[in-house]
């Protein structure tokens, strides 16, 4: 006998152990399938339940063979069943049907289901195989995909993507709204259609960037419309990355800044006339104060050969209370020259070496001359100093805020002067009792036109004194400050220093 010939029993025996190899195989296929691999009579008893139908559903295979696969249909699903039994009755498969499941604790599983008949050796449908795939991944991905597409459709901004060649991939409705051009219009054309040629090159720039992985923000440029309008935006470019981490395109979004630009621009010209205006109210100031001063002199020189003229008791009243009146009008108008000049830039000092004590000794004596009620008291730690300065500018301050604590102090009649060396600078403090300015109104009080109004209302002024006086002591390099309480009093100090 041929020795490679075997007898009819090997043979036998040799398919027997084919046979149970495949069955073997496709044991060890079912039990490590990630894909639940259910099989069920055509009544819908399951028949067999493998591992990963143990994960997906929850229930073990002692659990769930015997029962009825409606263990796992959600109730409003039932109906379902009946479909998929009706098919597979007829000898039909049933692919890739996707639906959800109940598993055990009670959670909804949504699967991909495939079902073939199970067909027994006379050709007649006994049963059915289920094979279900958790696509729960797929429709967290799906919905995310959706939302981002809901996003990029509902924005105002324009999202744009393109190759890393410049060919434009998507387009929201926001650009179709921004530049004009409909998706269909645009869809593989370059994006060079909707940049102005002068500015290609900004596009080089924004590709080499973007091609090296990094982010372009907030860049601010133009692009063309389709009817030719410029379009102002602010531009954020990303790289786009495959999965392999290589960089493929670029998205980028465009915001349109024309209105946030119109505003910027309606601001700065309002800014423009209010300076301008501002200006022409200091040119006014300068002109009229300067206008002024002419007619005033001559009045107050005539003013004077008239006193020496009338002789008799109330011409002589009249003279002298017109004097006083035509004096006042002359600071008052040297005042708004000053601001006009300090405006313009103007202002000079005249500096000199001066006693500071000798120029405080003078204004407390014109005051006192004409505030005779009042006690100026002058205390100083020295008899002498010498500084240097603008003698007749710091009288100025000195006299502007002895008449201030004059004439906020009604009712009072004690002012206190104090005069002291310190390290590097001489310290000169005005100390009135009268009304005093409450805390929140002090920052204000030396700036230009401003008048603690509610607490003087009988006080006449323009509220430029004090401005004046702070940008003297600054010229001098000094410093000037008040601490007032209401009801108690005020003290103006100020500064100049000794070198
Ligand atoms: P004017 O006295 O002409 O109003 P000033 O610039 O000299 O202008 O003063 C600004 C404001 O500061 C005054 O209107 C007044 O309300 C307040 N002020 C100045 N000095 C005193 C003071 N000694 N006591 C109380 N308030 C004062």
């Amino acid at each position: 006998m041929d020795k490679n010939a075997i007898t009819l029993s090997q043979a036998s025996e040799i398919s027997l152990s084919l046979a149970e190899q495949k069955q073997g195989l496709l044991s060890a296929i079912i039990a490590t399938s990630d894909d639940a691999i259910i099989s069920k009579t055509l009544k819908g008893i399951i028949t067999s339940w493998n591992p990963a139908a143990e994960r997906m559903f929850g229930y073990s295979a002692a659990e769930t063979i015997g029962q009825h696969i409606s263990l796992i249909i959600p109730p409003d699903r039932l109906a379902e069943e009946a479909y998929i039994i009706g098919q597979i009755e007829q000898g039909n498969r049933v692919d890739h049907f996707e639906t959800i499941r109940l598993a055990c604790d009670g959670k909804l599983v949504p699967i991909s289901l495939s079902i073939s008949p199970i067909i027994d050796r006379k050709g007649i449908v006994i049963g059915a195989s289920k094979i279900a795939r958790n696509i729960s991944d797929r429709q967290i991905a799906n919905e995310k995909q959706s939302i981002l597409a809901a996003i990029v459709a509902s924005s105002d901004d324009a999202i744009i993507s393109k190759t890393l060649e410049g060919i434009i991939s998507s387009w929201n409705p926001a650009a179709e709204r921004m530049f004009g051009y409909n998706e269909a219009e645009v869809l593989g054309k370059h994006i060079s259609l909707i940049i102005p040629p002068e500015r290609f090159q900004e596009e080089a720039f924004i590709i080499s960037k973007v091609s090296k992985g990094n982010k372009v923000d907030h860049f601010h440029t133009l692009r063309l419309a389709k009817d030719g309008r410029q379009v102002p935006i602010s531009l954020s470019v990303s790289p786009i990355v495959d999965s392999s981490g290589i960089v493929i395109g670029a998205s980028k979004i465009a915001r349109d800044i024309s209105e946030q630009l119109s505003i910027q621009q309606e601001k700065e010209r309002l800014y423009e006339q209010a300076k301008e205006l501002n200006d022409k109210k200091d040119e006014f100031i300068g002109l009229a104060s300067h206008e002024l001063k002419t007619p005033l002199t001559s009045i107050s020189g005539y003013l004077q050969i008239l006193s020496t003229m009338v002789t008799d008791e109330k011409g002589r009243l009249f003279v002298a209370k017109t004097r006083q009146q035509v004096k006042k009008l002359s600071a008052l108008v040297s005042d708004l020259l000053d601001v006009s000049k300090i405006e313009a830039g103007r202002l000079q000092l005249s500096t000199e070496r001066f006693d500071i004590l000798q120029v405080l000794k003078d204004a407390i004596e014109l005051l006192s001359y004409s505030n005779n009620n009042y006690d100026i008291s002058l205390k100083a730690e020295i008899a002498e100093l010498q500084i240097t300065g603008d003698p007749h500018r710091v009288e100025q301050v000195i006299i502007n805020l002895l008449t201030n604590a004059i004439r906020y102090s009604p009712g009072t009649d004690r002012i206190i002067i104090y005069l002291s060396r310190e390290l590097h600078e001489v310290k000169i403090g005005i100390q009135d009792f009268g009304i005093g300015i409450a805390t929140e109104k002090l920052k204000d009080i030396f700036t230009r036109f401003y008048r603690v109004d509610d607490a003087n209302p009988n006080v006449s002024g323009l509220g430029i004194g004090l401005y004046l006086s702070q940008d003297i002591i600054l010229r001098h390099k000094g410093r000037i400050w008040a601490v007032s309480e209401p009801g108690i009093g005020s003290t103006f100090w100020f500064t100049l220093p000794l070198e």
